[in-house]
């Protein structure tokens, strides 16, 4: 509340000329009446910290198809019904198994004794029993070379990068506080490297026997960055990520030909007793009998990667959405068109939930003609300062005159230029309008995306306010207009 969140908007004059300067957002309709009910629920009897809390601490990581992303689905779909909206549903499409960590512990023991901050990269194996030895580093060693110390890469535990020297610096630019045209979507990461091929490495250990396979990330102080595929093998070497300045340290000390001992227990659970995943879908029925039909959704990914809390990874995009939901089912909208809130799974691993949504609701061509708008919320932390119009003119006129009575709320404005990486995009690529919301991104790039440090301090209760009622009234508006929102041309939707 006191951490200058809500901040005034800069440039309200400019935007009012840049309004006026495109026509049809001087005719759109703003219900001032509804935003004042939606602002006054949204602030006066928020849940979403509750609900925020209850995601990130209670549950926690919730990595597609795991158990933990299971209960987060059917919580969800669980307070949907008890807030009284209609059909609340777990949908399933074909994923694959899931994965958990049942343990995981890394220590140096030689030269000296060193608890180390590491994280099994998702769907690795497990590491039969304690396994203790000699590291042995191959970061500086050509493909050759590896092949060349088979023998001594039998059951070893291998470093196999160089020492990470390029980190994540700073969060990317902020589209929403310029007039000027900024650079979107994910910075550069900068890479872990070796000398043979990285593709190469856990194949050529794996042939060779070696047990473990350690490296660094991208990542400063302890903030260690973990992915996964879901393809891996079970019989693949199992692959741990060590905060980057540990892993330099061993590094240089193995290169040095100071022996370093190290200790390792690693314990996951693959999940194959039932090969799907589930999105999770409510609605608020529409009214107008010749509207209702018509859908507007408004979503954001429930799944995270599996090390922190996927607090900003996406469980505030979640809140927004359950918030902006039971905000409108709290005031009594009778929207005109339906208003369907889905919460997808598989994000992480290419927007699947998503995707799977359009194919199994949107396969033709009067299906695709029934959604009126999608609204997704995700990268980034942080409140909402508008949202990213993927080069749709005039669908930028209608967002910016719903985002006026917002601007003391701490919107600034909505950008012309798109965003990648996230669910709106499938529905771009199948010639529907989906738009994200443009967040802050106040330590999200350099700290806590992907990362052990995804944890729910980086966002106020202030935050996660604005964001549910910034989604609210655009869902109301989006419901209620004469018309669908305009459809890009498709060449035009990414700058
Ligand atoms: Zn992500």
């Amino acid at each position: 509340m006191a951490n200058g969140l809500m901040r005034p908007l800069l440039s309200a004059a400019v935007l009012c000329l840049a309004a006026g300067a495109m026509a049809p957002a001087a005719q759109e309709a703003v219900d001032a009446a509804m935003v004042a009910r939606i602002r006054d629920e949204g602030l006066q009897r928020s849940r979403a910290r509750e609900l925020y809390l209850t995601l990130s601490d209670s549950i926690g990581a919730r990595l597609t198809a795991s158990p933990a992303y299971t209960q987060a689905a059917r919580w969800a779909r669980d307070r949907f019904a008890a807030w009284g909206l209609a059909n609340p549903r777990l949908e399933p499409w074909a994923f694959g198994r899931g994965w958990s960590l049942e343990k995981i512990s890394a220590e140096m023991t030689a030269p000296r004794y060193m608890p180390l901050i590491a994280y099994a990269d998702a769907w690795t194996p497990s590491i039969p029993g304690v396994l203790s030895g000699r590291a042995v580093y191959v970061g500086d060693k050509t493909e050759a070379e590896i092949q060349a110390m088979a023998t001594q890469l039998r059951g070893a535990i291998v470093l196999t990068r160089l020492p990470q020297d390029a980190f994540m610096e700073m969060d990317r630019p902020q589209p929403g506080l310029s007039d000027a045209p900024v650079r979107t979507g994910n910075p550069f990461i900068p890479p872990v490297r070796s000398a043979a091929p990285p593709e190469q490495l856990l194949s050529l250990l794996q042939r060779a026997g070696a047990a473990a396979a350690l490296k660094p990330s991208a990542y400063r102080d302890g903030t260690v960055g973990v992915v996964g595929n879901r393809n891996t093998a079970s019989n693949a070497v199992p692959s741990i990520a060590v905060a980057a300045e540990q892993y330099n340290m061993l590094a240089r000390l193995t290169a040095a030909g100071t022996p370093v001992e190290l200790r390792l227990e690693l314990r996951t659970r693959y999940h194959e007793d039932d090969l799907n995943t589930y999105n999770v879908l409510a609605e608020i029925p529409g009214t107008d009998p010749a509207l209702r039909d018509e859908v507007v959704l408004v979503g954001a990914h429930l799944d995270s990667w599996h090390t922190a809390s996927g607090a900003t990874d996406n469980g505030d995009g979640v809140v927004a959405v359950m918030e902006a939901m039971r905000i409108l089912t709290a005031v009594g909208a009778r929207p005109r068109r339906t208003i369907r809130a889905a919460l997808w799974s598989g994000e992480e691993q290419g927007l699947l939930g998503a995707r799977a949504y359009i194919q199994q609701h949107f396969a033709d061509s009067a299906a695709r003609d029934r959604l009126a708008v999608y609204l997704n919320d995700d990268p980034g932390s942080g409140r909402t300062l508008g949202f990213y119009m993927e080069g749709n003119a005039a669908a930028k006129a209608i967002f910016d005159a719903w985002l006026e009575p917002l601007e003391d709320l701490g919107v600034t404005r909505n950008i012309i230029e798109g965003i990648g990486s996230t669910d709106h995009v499938p529905f771009n690529e199948a010639g529907l309008p989906g738009f994200n919301a443009i967040k802050d991104f106040d330590a999200y790039d350099e700290r806590t995306r992907h990362t052990n440090a995804d944890f729910p301090e980086r966002m106020s209760e202030d935050e996660l306010k604005q964001s549910a009622i910034v989604l609210a009234t655009f869902a109301w508006h989006a419901a209620m207009r004469s018309g669908k929102i305009p459809r890009a041309p498709r060449t035009a939707s990414t700058p």
